[in-house]
């Protein structure tokens, strides 16, 4: 069948998004690396060395999978709407009331969420430079402005960590939202329980705190505190934290939040009522049953970290604290062509020019034999571009 061409508007993406509301028209979409699918094509699982997306290489609790199997016989009916007993679970984990829980297809849709629920038009959303690229989007989407904080000096003891008083700074009257990811993605950095409170202590009730806590599980120096045991006295304090990173399953996409049940009332208002698919609610559910798991692949993370930071720092890169599963690391020129030459042999890391840090790779911290490969392809392209 042939469609007549007809004289008239081009229906392209200009022409559609002229049609849009006023925060989609000007955002650019979430741009989540390289087309991994193309790679494993290309190179095969087993020479590809994927280290883009910060996932856990230890993959979740053995028990995720059993919980899925027994999941294959209700594929036909709906998931539980309320994902009763995976907040049940998170509850007594956390230790808070099952009002105070919601479920997001990921931490990504509830970042996006809080912004369509409590930004808009006229308003104003608050973070930090290099912070979390969703909170960007989030903002955006919702058609409120932006405000970016400057982040700590590059040459400090917290190299472009969160600038809690410039945060604090940037909060105007119109000021709806504040997002800081603690610790954060992409540079790694955390502030510490002390420095929380204080910030928390000077942000005005009106303005909601959102604290993305994706890593909370890894961080272990000593400094560091989660919100999770601010939000009862500070009720305009949010956590969200995510099973993609330490738990290991990001390909399910389950995230959650904490927070006021006034909050959650309201936010569930606009909550897709099935968001989160029956297999994912209960793999959840099952590793959280699994501490010893979680203990084991956050122990093996900060080992190989430590060991992958000083491989990194022996050939001369700057290395960014981190409290994650991630390191930033700065190659002290345009980062673009180191960054091809390791993708040509089939090492993915994620490039940083869309976090307006061009000279920096992100490098994810994978199991010994992916660090080892990532270390030998690395000498070989330093050793070209060095010359
Ligand atoms: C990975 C990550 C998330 C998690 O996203 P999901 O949608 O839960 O997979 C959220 N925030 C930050 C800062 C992250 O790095």
């Amino acid at each position: 069948m042939s469609v007549p061409v007809i004289e008239g508007p081009a229906f392209d993406e200009a022409w559609f998004a002229a049609r849009a509301s006023a925060g989609v028209r000007g955002l650019k979409a979430y741009d989540p690396g390289h087309d991994l699918v193309a790679f494993r094509r290309r190179f095969g699982n087993d020479v590809l060395v994927e280290l883009g997306s910060n996932e856990n290489p230890y993959g979740p609790s053995p028990r995720a999978a059993a919980a899925i199997m027994a999941q294959l016989e209700v594929l036909h009916r709906y998931p539980d709407p309320l994902g009763g007993d995976l907040k049940r679970a998170l509850a007594a984990k956390h230790g808070v009331g099952v009002d105070r829980l919601m479920l997001g297809n990921g931490s990504h849709e509830l970042l996006m969420l809080l912004g369509q629920v409590f930004a808009g038009p006229g308003t104003d959303v608050v973070f930090s430079r290099h912070g979390f690229a969703v909170f960007a989007l989030a903002t955006q989407a919702a058609g409120a402005t932006m405000r970016i904080a400057a982040p700590l000096p590059r040459d400090g003891a917290m190299p472009l960590g969160h600038d809690l008083d410039a945060l604090l700074e940037a909060i105007t009257a119109d000021t709806r939202l504040l997002f800081v990811a603690n610790p954060n993605n992409p540079t790694g950095t955390w502030f510490g329980g002390e420095a929380l409170d204080a910030f928390i202590e000077r942000v005005p009730p009106e303005v909601i705190v959102v604290v993305d806590e994706a890593y909370a599980e890894m961080a272990d120096a000593p400094d560091y505190a989660s919100a999770l045991g601010r939000i009862e006295r500070h009720p305009n304090v949010v956590v969200t934290r995510t099973f993609s990173k330490a738990y290991g399953l990001a390909g399910l996409r389950v995230g959650y939040l904490v927070a006021a049940p006034g909050l959650v009332a309201v936010m569930e208002r606009l909550r897709e009522s099935f968001n989160v698919n029956g297999p994912a609610l209960a793999a959840c559910e099952a590793v959280l049953d699994d501490e010893a798991h979680l203990r084991m692949a956050c122990r093996r993370n900060a080992e190989q970290r430590e060991a992958l930071v000083d491989a990194l720092k022996a050939r001369g890169l700057e290395v960014f604290p981190s409290q994650t599963n991630f390191v930033l690391v700065g190659f002290g020129r345009e980062a673009a062509p180191i960054e091809r030459a390791l993708t040509d042999r089939g090492v993915i890391l994620r490039p940083m020019g869309g976090y307006g840090l061009p000279d920096c790779l992100r490098i994810s911290v994978g199991n010994p034999d992916e660090n080892a490969r990532l270390l030998a392809a690395l000498d070989e392209v330093l050793h070209e571009v060095r010359g």
